[in-house]
Formats: C-alpha cells, sequence, structure tokens
C-alpha cells in the first residue's frame, strides 16, 4: 500500500531543531540552551494553573477573553485587537496561514529564529531569507528584496540566536518602505529583556498602521514556556482575519489563568528582568575576559564566537559543556558554526558554565 502523497511544499520544510536538553548517561546541571527563564514562573501563576487543572472536564474560554483583558490593561491596550494563541509560535503560524499562500513570498533575515522559514513553506509560499549584515537584520536589504509576490515579512526583534536588536528608527523605515502592500510582523519575544533606549516593540505602527502585527510571548521572562502561551496585537481587520483561521479553544485553561496571573505579577517580571540583565552583562564580561566574542546582546542569552580552530572550537566546547551536563545551543548554519548560544540561568549556572568554558579554552585538547 502506498499513502497519497502530501502537499509537495510540505516537503521543504526541515523540522525544528531544539536546543539539547539531555546526554546520554549524563545527569543535567544546568539547561542553557532554550532562553526559557531559568528562574521559574509567578508563584501566582503556578497557583492560577494548578487550579485551573482540578477542572479539566470543562473546555476553556473559546476566545482567552479574560487574558486579552488582562494583558490590554497590563500594556494599555484595546482587548479586541489581541489574539492569544499556544505559543506566539502558534500566532505567528496563523498571520501566515490567512495571509500567505503558494505562488506568494515570504522574507525573513538570515540567522534568525526558524519558524519563519518553516512557516513559508508550511502554507506554499517561497522563503526567502536576506542576508544580514554583521548578524544584525538589514533593512535594506529587506526592502530591496521585496517583489509584487511579498506578501510578509518576519522580524525577530531583538532577534534570536544574535541576540542583537534595530532601533525603532529601522523598523519605521522599514514600515515605510514596505508600504501597505506587505504585512510586517515584529515578532518581540524578547521586549522584556530590553534597556536599549531606542528600542520600541512595535506597539505605535501597530496602531498607526494597518499592516503591522507585534507578537509577544509567555515563554521567555515569564516562564511559562511548558504551558505554551503568546500574543500577538493587531490591527482590527487583520485580528478578524486571523481569528477566522484560529481554532476555538486554542489556549488551554491552565495556560490562560497561569498567563493571567503572570501579566499581573508586576513584582516577579521585575525581579526576573533584573537578574537576567545583570547575569547577561556579566556572561559577556566573563567570556571577553577569556578572549571570546561576545554579540552584544538585548535577550536573555549571549552568542559567543569561538577560535575557528580544531581543538577550541564551539563544537568542541559543546561537547566538552555537554559531557559536564551543560547544555548550550550550537548551531549548524555556516555563518554560526564558530558560535555557541548561552542562555542566562541562575547565578550558579551562569558561574558553572563560565568556569568550564574558561576550563575548556585553558586545557589540553579534549
Ligand atoms: C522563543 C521565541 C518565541 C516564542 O515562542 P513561543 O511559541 O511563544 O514559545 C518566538 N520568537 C522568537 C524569536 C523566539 O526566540
Amino acid at each position: 500500500m502506498t499513502a497519497p502523497p502530501p502537499n509537495p511544499w510540505i516537503l521543504e520544510i526541515d523540522a525544528y531543531v531544539p536546543g539539547r536538553t539531555e546526554q546520554p548517561g549524563v545527569e543535567t546541571v544546568a539547561k542553557l540552551s532554550s532562553n526559557e527563564s531559568n528562574l521559574g514562573a509567578s508563584p501566582a501563576a503556578i497557583a492560577a494553573a494548578q487550579a485551573a487543572a482540578a477542572v479539566p472536564h470543562r473546555y476553556p474560554q473559546s476566545d482567552s477573553r479574560d487574558l486579552r483583558r488582562a494583558i490590554g490593561e497590563a500594556h494599555g491596550l484595546d482587548p479586541e485587537r489581541i489574539i492569544c494563541g499556544t505559543g506566539s509560535d502558534e500566532i505567528l503560524t496563523l498571520i501566515g496561514r490567512a495571509y500567505a499562500k503558494p505562488g506568494d513570498a515570504v522574507i525573513y533575515s538570515r540567522n534568525t529564529f526558524a519558524m519563519y522559514e518553516i512557516i513559508a513553506h508550511a502554507v506554499g509560499a517561497e522563503a526567502v531569507e536576506v542576508p544580514d549584515k554583521e548578524l544584525i537584520a538589514d533593512v535594506d536589504g529587506i526592502l530591496a528584496a521585496v517583489t509584487p509576490k511579498t506578501r510578509i515579512v518576519y522580524l525577530a526583534n531583538p532577534n534570536n540566536p544574535t541576540g542583537t536588536y534595530l532601533p525603532a528608527r529601522e523598523i519605521e523605515r522599514l514600515a515605510a518602505g514596505l508600504g501597505d502592500a506587505v504585512i510586517l510582523v515584529l515578532d518581540a519575544a524578547y521586549a522584556e529583556c530590553v534597556d536599549a533606549a531606542d528600542y520600541e516593540p512595535g506597539l505605535a505602527l501597530c496602531d498607526a498602521r494597518d499592516n503591522v502585527v507585534m507578537t509577544r510571548t509567555f515563554s521567555k521572562l515569564y516562564g511559562l514556556a511548558g504551558l505554551r502561551v503568546g500574543w500577538g496585537y493587531l490591527p482590527r481587520a487583520m485580528a478578524d482575519a486571523v481569528n477566522r483561521v484560529r481554532n476555538p479553544f486554542n489556549v488551554s485553561a491552565p495556560a490562560l489563568a497561569a498567563a493571567a496571573a503572570a501579566v499581573k505579577d508586576l513584582a516577579h517580571l521585575a525581579e526576573v528582568r533584573a537578574h537576567t540583565l545583570h547575569w547577561r552583562n556579566w556572561l559577556a564580561a566573563e567570556a571577553r575576559a577569556l578572549g571570546l566574542e561576545p554579540v552584544p546582546s538585548q535577550t536573555n542569552f549571549i552568542l559567543l564566537r569561538f577560535p575557528d580552530t580544531e581543538t577550541k572550537s564551539a563544537a568542541a566546547c559543546d561537547r566538552y559543556l555537554a559531557g559536564r551536563g551543560y547544555f548550550v545551543r550550537r548551531f549548524a548554519d555556516e555563518d554560526l558554526r564558530n558560535y555557541l548560544r548561552i542562555s542566562v540561568g541562575t547565578e550558579d549556572e551562569n558561574r558553572g558554565v563560565m568556569a568550564l568554558v574558561g576550563e575548556f579554552l585553558d586545557g589540553p585538547p579534549a
């Protein structure tokens, strides 16, 4: 028997490769490979999720209305223009499904979040990768890549895995250059980590333009990655379109309850943010002291460049760390093969990983 073939464009998808989380025979000491909050979630969010999990036979709100109201209050936004999803991945995917089809093109920057390419292929659109400039998205390059087929530009700001960002005036220039015919999706998954004064997650543009969307997540500083909650802020007509392709009941009840509590727990968020900024700078300073080059980061991770030698390479360091229970992220892409990405962890995890990196660089060939 042979099964009917899938849509041919589906076969273009290279499955998402998550960060390493275990090594057979090695006890895990620190998981610094997925940019989670290593400080955990708000206790109020955990309690709310537990209470909701005790009522599993009831469907959640089909349209996440209580969470949308809580997000709206916290950020000063119209809840009617907010859509919640199972992670911001779902919002990014729904936008692709609503606006791109076979024959269209979807643009994103090189060395960015892998989901944009997956989404483009999933809807049968052409995936157009625009080279970046020293690991920073290139607005002129993106604008030059636009053709009449272009429907969506996805831009992570700040970007993963580079940690770099574009200032508000560059994003405005991008939006102005795209005009009305192309949707600009600003993926602000790391907005809570930014301390650059010239950064803006995209709210003003979403209000000023009918084709600009901002997405956010509870997976990073809010510490709810396992529950899968994210949201988007969309122009009214776009929210209407995206809601048509959204499944009802898409966010589970424990996830909704936890996120609504988390968005109100400003003290917890402030504590995690202060920790993240402090240790991000510490990791970069330690790396420089070891002779490595950290890429300037506005996120909850740092990207470190290793020597391009056999014995002191990023790949060799990754193996050295994994053998000792420290999991970080390395990349197969040619541009990033000399780099490792290390998420901010607890104080012990941060000190532990940099001590091992130092040991690796000083020691004999592993
Ligand atoms: C982590 C991350 C997300 C968040 O994905 P969720 O589905 O909300 O967990 C989105 N975009 C980027 C660039 C990320 O790094």
